[in-house]
């Protein structure tokens, strides 16, 4: 009997190493993720605003959107802490987060979280300002042009990438780039700058000469655009290390453009785009470098909030990407940071929000991205 009770011992606990390893295997693959250092981050001073404005009920003139792409809160952390414990969007007071799931999948692509914060509406996958079915929606510059205010987008992605194509396209497909390009001429975006030059020059002569006949093309800031009514500015790359400080300068070249149109307000989206890029390919160095990059958008776009009284700043993410979070238990020190990255997509998890200015407390709270973007119509039309 002895015998046969520790043969069915023995034989159990086969069985459970067995059902184990399995399980052992894959937890280990997802606890491990891949760890990466990054030292040596030269410290960029954050730009902390008075508060007069902050929370203010008063009348919202103009809103100024940023969007980090795949900006999780692992990805601020990172650059928090390599920067010394400070940026200018950490410094704002108004805080909340944004829920990304789109309609047809838990976990969004940038076009669907894109479309959400241009329309106000949630879409499928790859849709870009079409309803599920397809029908147009109503992007905010369509939706606030009627009340006299002039639009525009600033992106370090190309000019028909999701989230800044998410403001002037109409298509069931990211990936339609040629209709994307010939939704423009349409379109009520009063400023354009996104990637590239080359690519405008790859596009169909029609849609160049379409776009040309309303917009001002020009591929240097220094250009004269006087008297311009639309301005399309493409750079020769918005490219990760190419191209110097092109995203806060073209935000500060953007928000004059826009205030000096004879219009009743503004509304500007400003996409940090190669975060999202740069966590898809796990490189902790350059998502820092991208998120201090982004930090110096903000940092112009809350000094010109704090300076006009009457404009919103949001800062939010379309979603996470590369599932960032720190390394436990590791020494912090200045100008460095370790991190883990949990996989190489995107991530259902939601995503901060900062905000500054009048009415900024109504973002402090838990909301879906499509709720921001109607919260911005409320305010603006
Ligand atoms: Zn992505």
């Amino acid at each position: 009997m002895k015998k046969v009770v520790s043969a069915f011992f023995i034989l159990l606990a086969g069985i459970q190493l067995n059902a184990q390893e399995p399980i052992l295997a894959a937890v280990s693959k997802e606890v491990a993720g891949k760890e990466a250092l990054v030292t040596g981050v030269p410290q960029q001073a954050a730009y902390v605003p008075d508060f007069k404005c902050d929370g203010r009920s008063g009348k919202v003139r103009n809103v100024i959107l940023l969007i980090g792409d795949g900006m999780g809160l692992g990805a601020v952390a990172s650059a928090y802490f390599a920067n010394g414990e400070q940026l200018t969007m950490t410094s704002l007071r108004s805080m909340g987060y944004a829920c990304t799931q789109s309609l047809s999948s838990f976990t969004t692509d940038s076009a669907a979280s894109g479309t959400a914060y241009a329309t106000g509406s949630k879409t499928k996958n790859r849709h870009l300002g079409t309803d599920k079915d397809g029908k147009p929606l109503q992007n905010i510059p369509e939706a606030i042009a009627p009340a006299g205010k002039v639009s525009g987008v600033v992106s370090t992605d190309d000019v028909h990438g999701a989230t800044p194509a998410a403001y002037f396209a109409h298509q069931t497909d990211r990936k339609k780039v040629a209709e994307i390009w010939g939704d423009i001429p349409a379109c009520r975006l009063s400023f354009i700058s996104a990637g590239s030059r080359k690519l405008f020059e790859k596009q169909a002569s029609e849609t160049r000469s379409a776009i040309e006949s309303r917009y001002k093309v020009i591929y240097d800031p220094s250009q004269d655009i006087a008297g311009a009514e639309r301005v399309i500015y493409l750079p020769p790359t918005v490219k990760t290390g190419e191209r110097g400080n092109y995203l806060p300068e073209t935000t500060k070249m953007a928000i004059d453009f826009l205030a000096a149109q004879k219009s009743k307000g503004f509304f500007l989206m400003v996409e940090g785009a190669r975060i999202d890029k740069v966590a898809h390919a796990n490189k902790l160095d350059e998502l820092v470098n991208e998120m201090l990059d982004f930090d110096k958008a903000v940092e112009v776009a809350v000094r010109f909030a704090e300076k006009d009284g009457h404009t919103l700043v949001i800062v939010t993410a379309d979603h996470e990407t590369g599932g960032v979070t720190l390394k436990s238990g590791s020494s912090h020190e200045p100008g460095s940071v370790a991190a883990v990255f949990a996989g190489r997509g995107h991530t259902p998890i939601f995503v901060p929000l900062f905000a500054y200015g009048p009415h900024s407390r109504d973002f402090a709270c838990m909301q879906q991205n499509s709720d921001v973007a109607q919260k911005i119509l409320g305010l603006l039309k």
